[in-house]
């Protein structure tokens, strides 16, 4: 078993997770069994409780640990399926040291960072890449070397590079090449990172360096020189056009063959699918726009993985999807509003702020006989904005967003109880049975399908029976019928929601079903707009 430890420097945000997830990419493709591990060094327990503003989108596992969204880029780069167990965070490390120390495992000795934490790290990193069967195992180590709370983790892995083999360990630092205002790459971050890392006891093998425009022969020489690394160590990481390029960028600067070489890999022929997929990717011939009604709009990471979705369904149906991020608290202001888009997505979202536009964009597709596409809230919202205007009950609501005389959205009785104690999350992977003869049947073809569900409310079973009445399908259910997990409007081209994430399983070579479904019918549509059908 190998390990690849992937470090930053200079400042945070770019592209470590990236970076670890296209170096992953490229060894899947050579036939490896590649197990990535995030660390993130803050003290919570996991990302359940972080703001999207700060932090960007809260991913879900299947097991339903809530988690940093570099997790999803690894599902879909490295294309599996991750658990809570792949995501190390200080609060988990110490919580798990603290519960032993009170059950005197540590035999009375004092409990201090290094050996009981570190050993704790390293114990966590080995017992998942061995209970996965790991060939290399993929370490990314989240903040900047040099802050307080990586230490632990990086004195762990200093530990760990002293105790595995040379050829099987190998440390990627990551750092930025800025230019200056006459457009000349510095390197003087780069050496001062590279200097922290060393004072640490760590020696990087491969330094790759963000910079706008490739590293010249000579920055890559300087860098070589003063960092100590061989200069064909020094990978350049020129802004993507689409991240989907990094692994490619990679192995053109010859990355792969160097990690080989360091590695002792055996096999190193690749099958060139991540090659196609991207070709794929430049190659397609059709354009469709899809407004996101939302409201993080402004922090462009706060749906990611919608984006990602969206995206890979595009490239399945050779069509480049461009996304027009509309802040739903904007048209708040109207009475009507008009969106120009061949489709229209509702995401997933928490609280009162925005969802009155959210639902006039709702409307606006179901009206128009517009593609729309709701998530989670999305989905909610669709059912309230239904009764209210199908059904004619004008104050219909969820009792998420306080007392309403048809609490259409509300919590089951069971779990009113437990919310009165503090309140629980629906999460992970749920099975959902599907009815036959629906428009979710033919997007899955089959009975049966596990998505990764982040919610509490719920639609109220006493309304069901009216909704559906008035041509509101529920497609899609769990937990023995209790719960309503899709939703569809038969006498619609194309109105689907589910209650469910489905963009936290679509994967490059493996879509999600009702996006697909989604892209497709706007791109009828808008072929049919055009004329051309
Ligand atoms: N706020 C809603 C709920 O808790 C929807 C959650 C979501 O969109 N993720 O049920």
């Amino acid at each position: 078993m190998k390990f690849i430890v992937v470090t930053g420097g200079v400042m945070s945000g770019l592209g470590k997770g990236i970076t670890a997830a296209s170096i992953g990419r490229i060894l899947v493709d050579m036939g490896y069994n590649v197990v990535p591990i995030k660390i993130d060094p803050y003290i919570n327990i996991d990302a359940g409780t972080m703001n999207p503003f700060q932090h960007g989108e809260v991913y879900v596992l299947k097991d339903g640990t809530e988690v940093d969204l570099d997790l999803g880029h690894y599902e879909r780069f490295i294309g599996t399926e991750l658990t809570g167990e792949h995501n190390i965070t200080t609060g988990k490390i110490y919580s798990r040291v603290i519960e032993k120390e009170r059950k005197g495992e540590y035999l009375g000795q004092t409990v201090q960072i290094i050996p009981h934490i570190t050993d704790e790290i390293k114990r966590w990193m080995r017992d998942v890449a061995e209970s996965k069967n790991a060939d290399i195992c993929l370490v990314e180590v989240g903040g900047t070397v040099g802050d307080i709370e990586s230490m632990p983790f990086l004195e762990a892995i200093r530990q760990m590079h002293n105790e595995e083999r040379e050829e099987d360990f190998l440390l990627v630092h990551v750092t930025l090449v800025p230019l200056d205002s006459g457009g000349e790459q510095k390197t003087k971050p780069t050496q001062h990172s590279v200097k922290e890392l060393r004072s640490l006891g760590l020696h990087p093998d491969v330094i790759v360096g963000r910079c706008k425009r490739e590293l010249e022969e000579s920055t890559k020489k300087k860098i070589s020189l003063f960092c100590d690394v061989p200069s064909e160590a020094v990978i350049s990481a020129k802004d993507a056009d689409d991240i989907y390029e990094v692994p490619l960028i990679f192995k053109k600067e010859g990355l792969d063959r160097y990690i080989a070489g360091k590695l002792r890999l055996g096999k190193i022929e690749s099958n060139g699918a991540w090659e196609s997929f991207v070709e794929k990717m430049w190659n397609a011939s059709e354009e469709v726009t899809i407004a996101v009604v939302g409201k993080y709009i402004d922090v462009r990471d706060s749906y990611i993985s919608i984006r990602e979705a969206l995206k890979i369904a595009g490239i399945h149906n050779s069509a480049k999807v461009s996304v027009i991020w509309v802040d739903s608290e904007d048209f708040e202001e109207f009475s009507e509003i008009e969106i120009e888009a061949d489709g229209i997505l509702v995401p997933g979202g928490f609280g009162q702020r925005g969802v009155e536009g959210k639902m006039m964009a709702i409307r606006y597709a179901r009206e128009n006989n517009i593609p729309f596409l709701g998530i989670c809230l999305g989905f909610q919202l669709s059912v309230i904005e239904f009764a209210r205007d199908v059904l004619g009950y004008s104050n219909a609501n969820s009792t998420e967003f306080g007392e309403t005389e048809h609490p259409v959205i509300d919590l089951l009785p069971e779990q009113k109880e437990i919310d009165r104690l503090g309140g629980t999350m629906r999460l992970g992977d749920i099975e959902i049975t599907l009815k036959k003869n629906t428009i979710a049947y033919s997007l899955y073809q089959k009975e049966k399908i596990f998505e990764r569900h982040r919610h509490r409310f719920e639609v109220n079973p006493e309304y069901i029976a009216k909704l559906e009445k008035a041509g509101l399908i529920f497609s899609g259910h769990s937990d023995g019928g209790r719960r309503m997990e899709i939703l569809e409007i038969p006498s619609h081209r194309f109105f689907l929601a589910t209650q469910f994430h489905p963009e936290f399983k679509a994967k490059p070579f493996s879509p999600s079903p009702p996006f697909m479904g989604f892209v497709r019918s706007a791109i009828e549509f808008r072929r049919e707009v055009n004329g051309e059908s």
